[in-house]
């Protein structure tokens, strides 16, 4: 039998190391749905139920080590490769966007033009803004999920399985920070049978630029609802900008500087150094840009298809005006930490 690494190597390099980011691709692929991750505040690796096709019944898998991202060597690379750098807005409305709206201004052309047929993503509950992990198969649901999640105790690519498995979708897009598309990459260009249906289901990866992300416990109960008074229901949007940036639903705003809410960071987020998503087709964020547009660097010839198509069909509108220093700045000091 070919003697593929099983879950008890990642457990070994990854889970118990606290390198684990959560992006929720092993618990995916794994064909005996035995990963998982617990609902309890702060455990973040997945779990195994214990039983594992090769290890147990001798059949050679191996799925979710060949997906895990941090079973790799780091990048040696900053802003990687691309063929254009430039500045987005949608050209439409978007009530609860983050930036510009181009993320969601790309994913609606693309379900209009047929390019996709679903999108995974992470959402989040309008009342306790506890992320969850999701599959969008239409325009109308894509509107309301726009915005940015900094709260993390979802593995986004959790709903993946759903996707390509039981509603066998064969145009999926991936929005996540860059070590969801890691994973996603390694399922496009991944030959291991059982991988293959996943990568030959993903049509485009959209990667967010991403700094940090937070235990949702941490943050939300234990910092921002029991020490400075504020429960989820009163916050209306997040941001991180040097700072937390929280808009009240009263209308009021407050920040609250990024040192008291350090050690509400997951583990997994202080060994990463991927700022731009390197191996996205297109990465998005809000810095390089002024307020009221994402920045955009188009790496791929799929990503710049889309970018074209949305830009032709006037759901988005382009700008050239981007601080590639500030980009660099963030990215090297992520590189070097
Ligand atoms: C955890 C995190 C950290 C970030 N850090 C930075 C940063 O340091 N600097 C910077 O310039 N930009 C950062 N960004 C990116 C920025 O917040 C915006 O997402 C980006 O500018 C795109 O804006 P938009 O208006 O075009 O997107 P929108 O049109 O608002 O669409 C956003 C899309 O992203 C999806 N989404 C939201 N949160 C998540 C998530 N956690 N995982 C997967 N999908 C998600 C939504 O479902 C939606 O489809 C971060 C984003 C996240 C989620
Ligand atoms: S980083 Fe992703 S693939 Fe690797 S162990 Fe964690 S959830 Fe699984
Ligand atoms: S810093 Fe961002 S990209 Fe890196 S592990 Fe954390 S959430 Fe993922």
């Amino acid at each position: 039998m070919k003697k593929n690494k099983t879950y008890l190597a990642l457990k070994e390099e990854v889970w118990d190391r606290n390198l684990c980011s959560g992006c929720g691709a092993c618990v995916s692929v794994c064909p005996a749905d035995a990963l998982f991750f617990s609902e309890e505040s702060e455990v973040f690796a997945p779990l195994s139920s214990g039983y594992c096709k090769q290890e147990n019944d001798q059949v050679p898998c191996g799925a979710c080590y060949e997906v895990c991202p941090r079973t790799r060597p780091k990048k040696e690379e900053i802003l990687g490769s691309y063929i254009q750098l430039t500045g987005a807005k949608s050209k439409t409305e978007i009530a609860h966007k983050q930036s510009g709206g181009a993320v969601t201004a790309l994913l609606l052309n693309g379900f209009l033009e047929g390019f996709i047929d679903g999108v995974i993503t992470v959402t989040e509950d309008m009342w306790t803004h506890r992320p969850v992990s999701i599959l969008i198969t239409n325009s109308g649901e894509l509107m309301e999920h726009a915005g940015s999640r900094y709260n993390w105790s979802v593995p986004v690519l959790k709903a993946l399985k759903t996707a390509v498995i039981t509603k066998k979708l064969k145009k999926i897009a991936i929005v996540g920070t860059p070590c969801v598309v890691q994973a996603a990459r390694l399922m496009k260009t991944s030959s291991h049978d059982l991988i293959k249906p996943y990568g030959e289901s993903i049509r485009i990866i959209i990667g967010l630029f991403c700094t940090e992300s937070f235990d949702y416990y941490t943050l939300m109960e234990k910092i921002l609802k029991n020490t400075h008074n504020i429960p989820p229901y009163v916050i209306s949007k997040m941001d991180v900008k040097g700072k937390l940036d929280l808009n009240l639903k009263d209308g009021s705003f407050t920040s609250i500087p990024l040192k008291e809410i350090e050690e509400a960071i997951k583990d997994g987020c202080r060994v990463c150094t991927d700022f731009s998503a390197l191996d996205s087709d297109i990465s998005a964020g809000s810095i390089g840009t002024d307020t009221g547009w994402t920045t955009l660097i188009i790496r791929t010839d799929e990503g710049n298809q889309f970018i074209t198509s949305a830009v032709h069909s006037n759901s988005l509108e382009l700008s050239g005006i981007t601080d590639l220093d500030a980009i660099m700045r963030l990215a090297e000091k992520k590189y070097n930490k």
